[in-house]
């Protein structure tokens, strides 16, 4: 008896070919077998997979569920967006604020086919582990750190052994929670905010826990101007001064790296993401095409709700666009990123920058039950001539019909089963405004 089967499906292969009339059988939160359709088996669940496409579920490696209920406020604001918006903002969240925003991004991210995020993180993140357990969404929650910077006010610094101490607090309460769904990592808001002293305490102490640290980095020209100012080193050979550039650090961004910068990232074997959406409105155009040639492991992040959604099908779509903008038709050469890099950074990227290559990122056998199906059988999507460019160029997260998330159904027929959509949606709307007074931001 398996807990679910999804009967005669499209099946997205890890060589990324396509295979028809598949059955995917579930147990115990695991891919028990894919096989050809066939009539026996009997599961407690079933999903007609006839005119779907069976696909691993996405992973956003960069996101701020905080910051979801700062929807539509930031577009075209003058710099600093981080000062003006962004401190006032989140230092105004109550515990409350944060569960319900929370709630609401995953409510979000299960509906444009995510199924796990790197929670690059905010002040509240008991609140926001609560809401993502209930979801059913898989996470790495990191909680924020900063310990100086003349911009943040006092109630959003500690000192770093209380920040450290806090981290460690949570970790304890949360690390593996949600039947292993939750993993709490170290945060490095960014080097502006963070000392010497607490960077290196962070290093040595995500290594004795062997847990990760989301850090952005090099996502605009302050902050290198900053580090070059202060110690005389870019910011990637800051960190790597400071200990923390290996395996287990995953990088926000990435867009004001040098030839250097990629080298050293590389050999120390970080996990990078690319935030395209934020890229371009903040910062420019990130080297994608320099960092996938030198097999260096790249994922894809919506950056947060603030600006635009969380949406990974829109984010795969601006890189590749942007990418054969800006790197391709100067040199008129198009071929500078294909649908399969792509789809590799949503899936296996993300699996690497969260740790759990082992577990996540393709559908097979004994892997987890993380995975999306999309309905083909729509005039935009079928037919098609090369299935993989048309999911990136015309697939968006509407056309994302069911969701398993460690062997559970999180989304069926569009109905999310955790989070119940039109109470979150209403408290978020009240709370909105509620916030925007507090903070000083109202539009
Ligand atoms: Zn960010």
């Amino acid at each position: 008896m398996y807990d679910i089967i999804i009967r005669n499906c499209s099946l997205l292969m890890p060589d990324f070919s396509v295979k028809e009339n598949q059955d995917i059988l579930i147990k115990d939160s695991v891919i028990a077998q894919i096989r050809d359709t066939a009539e026996t088996g009997e599961a407690k669940e079933t999903i007609d997979g006839k005119g779907k496409l069976a696909m691993p579920g996405l992973i956003d490696g960069h996101t701020h569920t905080c910051q979801q209920l700062l929807r539509g406020r930031t577009a075209n604001e003058y710099p600093m967006i981080w000062t003006r918006f962004l401190v006032p903002f989140e230092s105004n969240l109550t515990p409350e604020d944060c569960y319900y925003s929370a709630r609401l991004a995953c409510l979000e991210m299960i509906k444009s086919g995510t199924t796990s995020f790197a929670e690059s993180g905010s002040t509240h993140m008991e609140d926001v582990a609560e809401a993502v357990i209930q979801s059913g969404m898989r996470a790495a929650i990191a909680r924020s750190t900063m310990d100086m910077g003349t911009a943040i006010p006092d109630s959003m610094k500690d000192s770093a052994e209380n920040n450290i101490r806090r981290t460690k607090d949570l970790y304890q309460k949360y690390q593996g929670a949600g039947e292993g769904r939750i993993d709490i990592w170290f945060a490095i808001r960014q080097v502006m905010t963070c000392s010497p002293d607490l960077i290196r305490e962070i290093g040595v102490e995500a290594k004795r826990l062997k847990t990760g640290i989301h850090a952005h980095l090099c996502e605009h020209r302050d902050e290198v101007s900053f580090c070059l100012q202060h110690y005389q080193k870019r910011p990637a050979a800051f960190l790597d001064e400071m200990g923390v550039l290996g395996p287990n650090l995953l990088t926000a961004h990435n867009v004001m790296l040098s030839e250097k910068d990629i080298d050293l990232l590389g050999s120390r074997q970080v996990k990078l993401i690319h935030c395209p959406r934020a890229n371009y409105a903040n910062h420019g155009f990130p080297k994608a095409p320099r960092i996938l040639q030198n097999g260096i492991s790249l994922g894809l992040g919506c950056d947060g709700a603030a600006r635009s959604n969380l949406s990974l099908f829109a984010e795969m779509k601006q890189l590749l666009y942007g990418t054969i903008a800006y790197w391709g038709l100067p040199i008129f050469d198009p071929d500078v990123i294909f649908a399969r890099d792509l789809l590799t950074m949503a899936t296996v990227g993300g699996a690497k920058a969260l740790q759990h290559e082992d577990l996540l990122g393709t559908l097979e056998a004994g892997k987890k039950a993380d995975l999306i199906t999309i309905n083909l059988m729509q005039p935009h999507l079928t037919p098609t001539h090369n299935l993989l460019n048309t999911l990136v160029d015309c697939c968006s997260g509407h056309d994302v019909t069911d969701s398993v998330i460690n062997g559970k159904i999180v989304m069926k027929e569009r109905n999310v089963l955790t989070i119940d959509e039109e109470e979150t949606v209403k408290e978020c709307s009240k709370r909105i405004k509620e916030i925007a007074v507090r903070a000083g931001i109202e539009a």
